[in-house]
């Protein structure tokens, strides 16, 4: 039995002064003067529920030295995370429902966290081939990506927007037009210009969201665009949703808090897909998380080691990772409004996901995952869980982290002086 005591519960009509009571891996009480068990002294905390990212690689199987589902799962603990989507790019890639089914066993054996992987659209995420989506989906899968790559072909999309829209499933598109962005390394900008660097425009980016939204609207399938980084993107999602498509979009905390500026030094840190954009562009996405036009934060996840990063902008592996930075960086932008904070970073994301125990509001009754989150604390990053250190936040203070979190009941990552 745990007792979260004197926090503050987030609920849709609002927040209001509760204690809870976590017992058999469901919330049993809440209400003030609850105790037993251990007991997580809550004070000037909000609790709500449990974390969800839709966007994550754990790398396991194929490139365990810089993640694996168990390296990860204690990441994602520690970042307040109780459920989160392995994108398919793996190796081999996750386009087979054994594959799927051998994650989510992995993942159960962890217990940190729950894993539902997405599927490949393609075979082989090569793009020339809609995959067995239906297996797929038979083996649990609800997100269809071959994030890491754009399928390129509209006919192939098209068909895995149909079979995928019968199912009631959702095809998530990594935007990126690649015949664009072959060799480049930053957003093509002033930033790029002055350095002499090749980059990745962002019309890259809108070219593709604009074909997919077409398509979308045409076969009534959910449509997701992943990791939206332009002002572009934002306005062709917001006019499409006004028309009735079914599009729905995430953003990854670098792009509304970072922009291609913090690639003036070439650190190779800052090198991810898409790339850090202009001032304008975060502001863009940072206005769009907060209005609902992008419903979910994800991270976007990408561990590289430091051997593979240590190396000059040119030749560094694209990507960072952000599970233990990602609620600090979405408060900062949403700490004047704590019902859509746990809405972007729990409610949609789990619907989006189809879980069933996930970004479910608390009540009495419910499945107990849960986090604890302060606002207030201030901390600075030296050291994560993951086994990647690939981020931009190393040693940058930061206000605001999850200070408990509880999966299925059980205490699975706790920051004991606060
Ligand atoms: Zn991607």
């Amino acid at each position: 039995m745990i007792t979260l005591r004197g926090g503050m519960l987030v609920i849709p009509g609002g927040i209001r002064r509760a204690d809870l009571t976590i017992e058999d891996g469901h919330i049993a009480i809440i209400g003030a003067g609850s105790s037993g068990g251990k007991v997580l002294d809550c004070s000037g905390c909000l609790i709500g529920p449990g974390f969800v990212d839709v966007h994550v690689h754990f790398r396991e199987p194929g490139q365990t030295w810089k993640e694996d589902i168990e390296t990860g799962s204690r990441a994602a603990a520690a970042g307040g995370f109780t459920g989160v989507v392995p994108m398919a790019n793996t190796d081999p890639a996750t386009d087979r429902g054994h594959l799927v089914e051998s994650m989510v066993r992995r993942g159960r054996e962890v217990g940190l966290v729950e894993l539902r992987p997405a599927g490949a659209l393609t075979v082989g995420r090569r793009g020339d081939e809609v995959g067995p989506i239906e297996e797929l989906w038979e083996a649990g899968v609800r997100i269809f990506s071959d994030d890491g790559d754009s399928v390129a072909g509209s006919d192939v999309l098209e068909e895995a927007m149909i079979r995928i829209g019968k199912l009631g499933g959702v095809v998530a598109q990594h935007a990126e037009e690649a015949t664009m962005t072959a060799g480049g390394h930053m957003h093509e900008g002033v930033v790029s210009a002055e350095l002499g660097i090749r980059g990745l425009p962002a019309e890259a980016e809108e070219r593709v969201v604009a074909r997919d939204l077409v398509l979308a609207a045409r076969t009534g399938v959910r449509y997701h665009v992943q990791h939206v980084s332009t002002s572009g993107t934002v306005s062709l999602v917001r006019a499409a949703r006004s028309k009735g498509v079914l599009v729905t979009a995430e953003a990854a905390p670098h792009h509304f808090s970072l922009d291609h500026r913090r690639l003036r030094d070439r650190n190779p840190i800052m090198k991810m897909y898409p790339p850090l954009r202009t001032p304008e562009d975060v502001a863009a996405v940072a206005g769009a998380v907060r209005d609902g036009t992008i419903e979910a934060i994800a991270t976007d996840h990408a561990p590289h080691t430091s051997m593979e990063k240590d190396v000059t902008l040119e030749d560094a592996p694209r990507g960072i990772i952000g599970l233990e930075t990602s609620a600090s960086i979405a408060w900062s932008i949403l700490e004047d409004d704590p019902v859509a904070f746990f809405q972007r970073m729990a409610v949609a994301p789990a619907r989006l996901a189809g879980f069933i125990d996930q970004g479910r509001w608390l009540e009495a009754g419910g499945p107990a995952n849960v986090v604890v989150f302060d606002p207030d604390h201030v901390w600075t990053p030296e050291r994560f869980e993951s086994r990647s250190q690939n981020s931009p936040w190393l040693g940058t203070p930061l206000r605001g982290r999850p200070v408990a979190t509880i999966f299925n009941g059980r205490l699975t990552s706790e920051v004991g002086e606060r």
